[in-house]
């Protein structure tokens, strides 16, 4: 038996002024979509709960059946394993943006966008050591990377030191209301942090690279600005071995690669899988078809960007070009059982994430035809309501794989 699981990051949307108050995917000529709905299926699926805006990380946590309360270790945890660091029990990892810095003032949080020889400034970087903690530092694009410190005592209640707007630097904080052992951690922690941000200032500040930087008329990368702090605390039972599935990741964004990878899916890398519009569709699906696994994770993301852009036709048509692609490669016949739904609503008019429901169909062995289609509106027709926590067990029984509750 192969699955595909196939999430449309940020999926669910509002009514739209643009598309006569219709949603994307209600606007969409998506007929791909909406015969597979006829022959199956749908329902609306809330990813967290009732009113709780789920981020990205959390909602596919809860999609692959692991409680985020229980497994949500911070954001850090699944860029660094994204990126393709080995993390190990007990490491911090943390989001790095590389920026320009000058008399105490950030200039631009980004280092104008321009990742010019940044790989090079995180190499240098890497296997530094402070204070008995060595620091693991990767770029990965643009002007992004991941930092991971690794040593003993370690905290991640602490809060980064972007500023989130440009002007006067912002310093490490722990979180408040730490107590005893824990906060002494987490001072540790934030005091690796400053000096690392010190070191880094000196090293990079009249690098070989900063000049040809100026030279190309680029801005200065000096500066670290660091969030979204997750300790690799624990490590979850593998998919497999909780699911009984063997599972395959196909996704160009590192965050969804991260928690994939987190779960022990297999990763692959699909050449032309960017993550944004221009991602090669095909590229994908015909991995996703050919990969030996019996369940493949199938991960869009370009319907969330447009979201957060507000284009509402652009999402239309994106949606489209996903239906066309689908379509063509006939995936009803590849696999036995095809999910499709998104991690949660990025509605054009709000411009970032919701809790309102998104809508999800099942097409394939075990499944009913319902009155429900593949739209916000339409899948209210259909035969569920339900949690992310709801839809592996769902999975599992229609590959009768489901043990009996009772006798
Ligand atoms: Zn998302």
């Amino acid at each position: 038996m192969k699955v595909l699981f196939l999430i449309m990051d940020g999926l669910g949307d509002l009514p739209n002024q643009v598309l006569d108050k219709k949603t994307p995917l209600e606007f969409a000529k998506a007929h791909y979509f909406k015969k597979l709905a006829k022959d199956g299926e749908t329902g609306l699926m809330t990813t967290i709960d009732y009113g709780v805006v789920p981020g990205s990380d959390t909602a596919h946590l809860a999609l692959f059946g692991y409680d985020p309360k229980e497994w949500y270790l911070g954001r850090g945890v699944y860029e660094a394993l994204g990126a393709g660091i080995e993390l190990r029990e007990g490491d911090l990892a943390l989001r790095a943006n590389v920026a320009t810095f000058k008399n105490g003032k950030i200039l631009d949080r980004r280092a104008g966008r321009n990742g010019f020889g940044v790989k090079e400034l995180f190499k240098e970087i890497n296997g530094l050591e402070i204070d008995g903690v060595k620091i693991i530092a990767k770029h990965t694009v643009e002007h992004r990377g991941v930092i991971v410190l690794r040593g003993k005592d370690l905290s991640k209640e602490i809060v980064g030191n972007d500023p989130h707007k440009i002007g006067k630097i912002k310093d490490f904080e722990i979180k408040k209301g730490l107590k005893g052992k824990e906060k002494e951690k987490a001072l540790f922690t934030i005091d690796v942090l400053r000096k690392l941000i010190e070191t880094v200032n000196k090293k990079w500040e009249n690098n070989s690279i900063n000049k040809e930087r100026e030279k190309k008329g680029l801005k200065k990368v000096n500066y670290l600005l660091l969030r979204g702090p997750g300790l690799l605390s624990k490590k979850p039972l593998s998919f497999e071995k909780k699911w009984g599935l063997k599972a395959a990741c196909i996704a160009g964004g590192a965050l969804y690669k991260g928690v994939a990878k987190f779960l022990g899916f297999n990763i692959y890398d699909v050449p032309g899988a960017t993550g944004d519009t221009h991602t090669n569709l095909e590229n994908k699906v015909k991995y996703a078809i050919e990969a030996r696994e019996n369940f493949v994770f199938l991960h869009i993301k370009a319907t969330d960007s447009l979201g957060h852009d507000g284009k509402a036709l652009e999402k239309a048509r994106f949606i489209e070009k996903v239906d066309n692609v689908l379509k063509k490669f006939e995936i009803h016949k590849e696999f036995d059982l095809i999910f499709v739904s998104g991690d949660h609503s990025t509605p054009c008019v709000k411009r970032e994430h919701s809790s309102d429901p998104v809508p999800l169909l099942f097409y394939g062995v075990n499944t009913r035809k319902d009155l429900g289609n593949f739209t916000e509106t339409e899948a209210a027709l259909g035969t569920y309501r339900v949690k992310a926590l709801d839809i592996l067990p769902i999975i599992l029984d229609k590959l009768e794989l489901a043990k009996k509750y009772g006798a």
